[in-house]
């Protein structure tokens, strides 16, 4: 029955007893003027008409009564089970349906609601399976890639991690996903170590030294933050980090191959070239017979080449020593003019060839001593300055000094040749490089050598340097 039905019939109902009832009062009034009202044929009819009135009055209120309840509760109750019913869709309870057969215009609300509901619930069962396949598909990739790799979400929970990761952290999958890495490292120090990095970014610079394979093998970890670009928010948003470790012990093993190889090489090259340069010193000797111009030319040019492969050989067996970890520290206290002085020493050929005049700055207050191996840090010094003198103009003028801020002791060699170019102020100090187009001769290690040789004495080697301007190469090294 529809509303309209239900509404015509209530009323129709009401409207009918009232008109009964009005009729049997009009018919009692008629029996009332008609007869006398005191007579005793009067009041049979009388008793008759007033039962049937308030029988009549009766149904009516109950009728009326009955419709006040029932009208409003017919329109309201499918309102308020339709309302209900969407809250529950809203609150994703796809599962809720209505019922309402009796009543022909919310039947069909209830219908279409219905078949909404089963609608979403299709959807939300097929999403849900497209999800879970895609999960599954990513869990495969991550299985499948060679190298451990550990995703973590923003608060450092374990996302995912790959059985190679399982393996070389020595952890079991049900202990591990959706377990705080933070927790979880408090027990295990190798991924203590890995996330320490997410911590404290820049702390690992060397490769993790990890027992797998069956062998000590070496790690590099790479951090890739996984960024959500998608997000509605102006700024893209972080939503956790990878961890991949890469398995580097085969480059290891030939950089260890390679090192023990050039320390060899260096060594044995180091007997023939003093035989050389001994050689050249008796054929300078004028007792072993007096040698032409173009004979003093070419023992010069023999004598230039062998010192130069001497240093070469030299600085191939200080990085072999860095390389290796073998770097032997032999510290004395040393003062650091002395340092000064014997860099201005070894220099001193190769600034007069080039007419290049080499001044002191050392100031007249006292500067402490150092504590350091004299050897290395003298090594260091000399190298700088021959860098000054090879890279400055005929003629020019280079700095040596010293000074002192504190309790750290500056000692710094300043040129005014061509400059480096700001690009290349960190590269220089780098294996084998040299800034493109250098045309004097080297091999690219003398820096690298000498940062190495300062970093093990806790100290810094910087670069200050403008192109066309000259360079300041600073040590600082603690008194
Ligand atoms: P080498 O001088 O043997 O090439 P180094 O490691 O000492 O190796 O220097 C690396 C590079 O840095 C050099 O090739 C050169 O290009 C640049 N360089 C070093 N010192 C200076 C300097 N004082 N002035 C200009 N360029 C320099």
């Amino acid at each position: 029955m529809n509303i309209k039905t239900k509404l015509i019939l209530g009323i129709g109902m009401l409207a009918g007893m009232i008109i009964l009832l009005v009729t049997l009062s009009v018919v009692n009034l008629q029996i009332l003027t008609a007869t006398e009202p005191d007579s005793p044929a009067a009041m049979p009819g009388l008793e008759r008409a007033l039962l049937w009135i308030s029988i009549t009055g009766g149904i009516c209120i109950l009728t009326g009564l009955c419709l006040l309840y029932w009208l409003p509760r017919s329109i309201s109750k499918p309102i308020k089970d339709l309302k209900q019913g969407i809250l529950e869709i809203a609150n994703h309870n796809y599962e809720e349906r209505l019922e309402m057969n009796n009543n022909q215009e919310f039947r069909e609300v209830a219908e279409s609601f219905n078949r909404m509901a089963e609608r979403l619930t299709e959807y939300r069962a097929s999403t849900l399976a497209d999800i879970l396949s895609a999960k599954k598909f990513i869990e495969a990739i991550v299985n499948s890639i060679d190298d451990p790799i550990i995703g973590l979400n923003i608060d450092r929970q374990i996302l995912f991690i790959n059985d190679e990761a399982l393996s070389v952290l020595n952890l079991k999958r049900e202990y591990v996903i959706r377990q705080s890495a933070e927790e979880l490292s408090l027990k295990n120090d190798l991924l203590r170590r890995l996330i320490r990095e997410l911590v404290i970014p820049g702390d690992q610079k060397e490769p993790l030294k990890i027992y797998a394979d069956d062998k000590e093998s070496y790690f590099k970890a790479s951090y890739i933050p996984i960024i959500n670009t998608e997000a509605e928010q102006d700024e893209p948003c972080k939503l956790g980090d990878v961890i991949l470790l890469k398995n580097i012990t085969e480059f290891k093993e030939l950089d260890s191959a390679k090192t023990t190889f050039i320390s060899t090489i260096s060594h044995e090259l180091k007997t023939p070239i003093a035989a050389i340069m001994m050689s050249l010193q008796l054929l300078e000797d004028k007792r072993v017979g007096v040698l032409n111009d173009e004979q003093e030319q070419l023992s010069k040019s023999i004598k230039e080449n062998s010192e130069r492969l001497l240093n070469i050989t030299g600085e191939l067996l200080n990085m072999t020593q860095v390389e290796a970890g073998k770097l032997q520290m032999i510290p004395k206290i040393t003062k650091p003019i002395e340092l000064i002085e014997y860099a201005i020493k070894a220099n001193q050929v190769q600034a007069d060839k080039f007419n290049i005049q080499i001044e002191v700055e050392y100031p007249e207050e006292k500067i402490e001593k150092l504590f350091v191996d004299s050897e290395k840090i003298a090594w260091v010094l000399t190298n700088l300055l021959s860098n000054a003198i090879r890279y400055s103009k005929e003629n020019g003028r280079v700095i040596i000094g010293a000074k002192q801020e504190v309790d750290i002791i500056e000692l710094y060699v300043q040129d005014f040749g061509k400059g480096i170019d700001p690009r290349y102020h960190k590269s220089i100090f780098d294996r084998y490089f040299r800034v493109p187009g250098t045309k004097v001769q080297g091999s690219g290690l003398g820096l690298s050598i000498s940062r190495d040789f300062v970093e093990a004495h806790g100290g810094t080697l910087t670069v200050e340097s403008e192109l066309g301007k000259g360079s300041r190469f600073v040590m600082r090294l603690k008194a």
